[in-house]
Order: structure tokens, then sequence, then C-alpha cells
């Protein structure tokens, strides 16, 4: 098992959907993320907030033997999202976005992050983004998400960064403004030319796709009923496909492919509520069954 180093945002949310809605609720890509990774591997988070951010959040990710090392807190408010979701789920309208904290974020690592073989820069500032990985000592592989706010805010920065990294995980719509290209194959085929060897493209109830230079891999999301919150879905996708790398250790095809499965996994239980709250219920079994369900679920003789 190796270890598995994240920066991103931790988060307060206001979150409306044609189902409900939260106000200050946790959230945070980084979040989302680590939660998610911690039921495969062990975690080192780096990140920012503010003197408002419950306590008891912070105590929830160690409970999950996330190592907060790296977390600072400093004078002024947490980075703040409101966003709002219409009945087709897949695309979040942000209404706010307030930096806080963020604005003014100088990451420190602790010395024994600097070795984590497998790394995860989360939505976040790219300037940051960069930032973390110039301080890490060779790691083994690193993955890049980003969001139309930074893609329009930072295309430079964004463009450096994704030069470093050797995979980058974005959801569909994101993919084509980053490479201006409607088609999504070939906004992957464009992405992979400027540094990544592994794009795997977020599609939300249509699943998700892999490219690389001479494969395509395809996994369904899991069916589901009902979906109340699809925030922090793309996070913990994140956060099963790093968690399940790091945790076996390897960045095969085959390793690739089973990682894509279980974020696939891990994504349909986080929408099934409110900000963390299905995953704080979630167990490893709970993540395995499903697993085998969707082995099913994909199997067809031809
Ligand atoms: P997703 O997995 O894409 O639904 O990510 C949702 C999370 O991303 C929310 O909990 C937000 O707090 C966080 N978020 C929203 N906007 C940004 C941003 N510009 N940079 C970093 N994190 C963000």
């Amino acid at each position: 098992m190796a270890d598995l180093l994240v920066t991103g945002t931790l988060a307060l949310d206001d979150v409306r959907t044609p189902f409900g809605e939260v106000t200050d609720a946790l959230g945070g890509s980084a979040t989302f993320f680590a939660y998610a990774a911690s039921f495969f591997t062990d975690v080192k988070l780096v990140a920012v907030v503010g003197q408002d951010f419950p306590k008891e959040h912070l105590e929830l990710l160690a409970g999950r033997g996330v190592d907060l090392a790296g977390v600072q807190v400093t004078d002024g408010r947490t980075f703040r999202w409101t966003g709002e979701y219409g009945y087709d789920l897949n695309e979040a309208r942000t209404l706010d976005t307030r930096l806080g904290v963020l604005a003014d974020f100088k990451p420190e690592l602790p010395p024994h992050y600097r070795r984590c073989p497998f790394v995860f820069l989360a939505n976040l500032d790219p300037v940051i983004q960069l930032d973390v990985l110039r301080s890490m000592e060779r790691p083994r592989l690193v993955a890049l998400d980003t969001m139309n706010f930074w893609i329009k805010g930072k295309p430079e920065a964004l463009r450096a960064v994704l030069h470093e990294v050797d995979a980058l995980l974005i959801n569909d719509t994101e993919a084509r403004m980053l490479a201006a290209e409607p088609s999504l194959v070939r906004a992957a085929r464009a992405i992979l030319a400027w540094g990544p060897r592994v794009v795997v493209v977020k599609r939300g109830e249509y699943g998700a796709l892999m490219v690389t230079p001479d494969r395509f891999f395809f996994v369904p999301a899991y069916p589901l009923e009902s979906v109340f919150d699809p925030t922090g879905a793309g996070d913990t996708f994140a956060g099963g496909f790093m968690g399940v790398l790091a945790g076996e250790g390897g960045t095969s095809e085959a390793a690739l492919r089973r990682a894509l499965v279980y974020g696939s996994v891990i994504a349909s239980f986080t929408v099934e509520d409110f900000s963390l709250n299905r995953l704080k219920r979630l167990t490893r079994p709970d993540i395995e069954e499903r697993c085998r369900a969707f082995r099913e679920m994909m199997q067809v003789e031809l």
C-alpha cells in the first residue's frame, strides 16, 4: 500500500437541488476526495481553512485516518461555494465562489509528505497545485482535476500544471471548454498532447471514459433510482480511483480499469444524500457489494 497526498479545498457549501437544500454544509474537493480515498489507502491532506471551520469536520477526516499535518488554520473565512442543480443533475450552476483564506494560501508541506508516491491535485487554484507539486520528490503518479472557474480564470497556470501531470480527471463540459473542442474524443486527444498520458472524462449519470494514447475504456454510472445531490460525485470518483491505485501500488492498465470501476461505485453512493451524509454511513463491504453488482451489470457474451 502506498501513501496518497491530496491538495484541494475544504469548504462550506450552500447547495440547492430540486430535492432539498443545505447551508454551511461540509464540502470541498479535498474533503470528498480524502474521505473516499480513505477506504483504500493512507491519505495526507494539504489545505487551508479559516477560524470559522467547525472542528468536527476536521475530526471527521482524522477519524478516517487522514493525516492533517498539512492543514493550516488561518485568520479569515473558509472557502465557500454556493451552487444549484436543476432537474438535469449533471450540471452544477455556480452562484457564488468566495475564496476567503484560499486567496493567500501558501502551502507548506511537512517533511514526511514530500515522498508520497501518489499525488492528487484536486480542484483548486492551479498556481497552488503547481506549488504543491514542485515541493514533492519524484512522485510515481500525479493526477489533476479542475473546473470552469480555473479554466477561465487562470488558463496559463493551468496549462503549466497540466504539462507536469500523468493523468487528468475532468468532467465532460470542462474537457470541451479546456480543449475548445466539442468532440470529447478529440478533446481528450488534444489534452493528451499537452502532457498527461491518461485522460478520464467524467460524464455524470452517463459514466466515465478513459483515454490513453492507444486505448479507450468506458464504465457506466451505477443506475440509481433517486439522486439527491451530485455535489462531490467527481471528487469521490477521483478519491476511489486514486485510492485504489495507491492501495494496490500500481498503475498498470488492469489497475487503471479497476480503479475506474471503484471510482464510479463510490461516486454512486455520494449522490444518494447531501454533503458527506451517505459516505459517513458507508462501509467497505457496501462498496465491495456494489462492485459485484457492477461487474454483473457489465457482463455480456459476444
Ligand atoms: P464536484 O465533485 O465537482 O461536485 O465538487 C464539488 C465541490 O467542489 C464542492 O463541495 C465545492 O466546495 C468545491 N468547489 C466548488 N468550486 C470550486 C473551485 N472553484 N475550486 C475548488 N473547489 C471548488
